[in-house]
Formats: structure tokens, sequence, C-alpha cells
């Protein structure tokens, strides 16, 4: 760990709705009860729950970000977006930046590159998405791309700039795999090794199918500062017990 604390950050992805608030109360009641507790927690719901769930939780332990943002800084004529600005506006400290399922439907790492500044112009967090699909892992180019999602991604950004890297291998996504420990570190030490030259301020976190099992294998990597969970996070059973299992 680069960080004394730990992070838990649920990507709700398309789910949730305004009573959905009773998961995040259940987590912070939890949160609440621990002694000596380490663990940060930030909720990433859509952008429809933002301001609610952050006015809510204002006097909470956890914060709250967004899952994507639009890579203008300002307003403009771009229907159905919302910039880091609005999120900002809304309550939210995070932002989730190049998830594998927002790449997917058009955002190119220069693209990314740009969400990432308009957000810190914005003071927002940032957390950045990186990772490899299965092909390029058995084609054995994980390093090749993770080094050009890296290089374009932060592409002129301030080295003091406070930045999550969250390596989610795109084939662990949604899909109950994680990598083994050998591939796992290999990897983490890459993403390290990169972010150093780039940042003073980094974070990585580790995403894709952690879970109240898998979590316990995660959790005992070294240099993971957090994890980035997907499916685990809509409930809040689920979510505490991956909290719970990372400490044993
Ligand atoms: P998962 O999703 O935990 O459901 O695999 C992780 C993510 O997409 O961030």
């Amino acid at each position: 760990m680069t960080n004394k604390y730990r992070y838990f950050i649920g990507n709700w992805k398309m789910f949730g709705q305004l009573s959905s608030i009773k998961i995040l109360k259940r987590v912070n009641s939890y949160l609440n009860k621990v002694k000596n507790n380490n663990s940060k927690v930030i909720f990433c719901p859509p952008y429809t729950l933002i301001n609610s769930f952050a006015k809510q939780l204002k006097k909470s332990l956890i914060s709250i970000g967004a899952q994507n943002c639009h890579h203008e800084s300002n307003f403009g004529p771009h229907t159905g977006s919302i910039n880091s600005k609005m999120i900002k506006n809304s309550g939210a400290k995070y932002v989730i930046i190049g998830h594998y399922e927002n790449r997917i439907r058009g955002d190119t790492d220069l693209l990314i590159n740009k969400k990432i500044k308009a957000s810190l112009n914005n003071k927002l967090k940032i957390i950045f998405c990186i990772g490899e699909n299965r092909k390029q892992k058995n084609k054995r180019i994980t390093n090749k791309i993770l080094n050009k999602q890296i290089t374009i991604g932060l592409k002129g950004i301030n080295k003091k700039s406070e930045i999550f890297v969250a390596y989610e291998p795109i084939w662990a996504i949604g899909t109950g795999l994680v990598p083994n420990t050998l591939n796992l570190k290999k990897n983490l030490k890459f993403i390290q090794t990169k972010l150093k030259k780039i940042l003073n301020n980094y974070k990585i976190l580790y995403g894709g199918s952690v879970n109240h099992k898998t979590i316990k294998f995660i959790a005992s990597i070294e240099n993971i500062d957090g994890f980035l969970i997907g499916g685990a996070s809509q409930s809040s059973k689920k979510f505490i017990d991956i909290i719970k299992n990372s400490y044993k």
C-alpha cells in the first residue's frame, strides 16, 4: 500500500433509484461501528441520484462520485450530456473516467485525457480505469496496452493531481474471473513503475469481479490501495462483507 487508507469504491453502473439510499445508509452504519476504521468508501451511483445521495450523506463517512462526464469543462450544446462542472455542483467529489463500458461506446484514450483534464479543472478526484481485454492478454501485449492507456490518458496532467488508477482487466469485469497472483503482481508493478514517473499523488485500485470471496486473495497483493466494485456494490451486505474480508 502506498497510502494508509484502503479505498472501497462502488460503481453502480445503471442501477438504483432514490430509495436505494438505504443501501448506503446501511454501509454507513457499519462504518460508524468499526473501530480504528481506515476504510474510505465512495459510491458512484447514476447521475440522477448524485445530488440526493450527496445531500443525505453530507455528515456520513461515504463520499459520492459520478461514473462518467463530458469532455468539455463548460456548458454547451451537448444534448443528454453532463460535464464535470455539473457533477461537482451536484455534490460529487469523484468521477470515474475511462471505464471499459464507456471505452466501447467511443471513449478513446485522447477523449479520456480531455475528460480527466476537464474534471481536474472542476476540482474532482479522478478514478481512471485501464485494462487489457482477453485477446490482448493472450497475445501477451498487456504492458503495451496499459502503457498506451496511461501515456495518452495522463498526457499533460499536472504531477500533483490526485488520481486513482483502477486496473480493471476487461475479461475480469462481471465474469467472476480474477487474474492469478503472478499476472496481477506483474501488471500492478508495471503500472506503478509507469505512474511513478508521471504523478506524485497516485493510488492504485483493482477492479473486476471483486466479491466477498475474491477479495481475500486480491487484498493480499501488495501495492493495491483499494478496489473498484461493480455488481457486489449494489447490496449493502455484499459490500460490507467485502470490507470485512479484506482485513482477514
Ligand atoms: P464487477 O464490475 O465488480 O461487476 O466485475 C467492476 C467494474 O466494472 O468496475
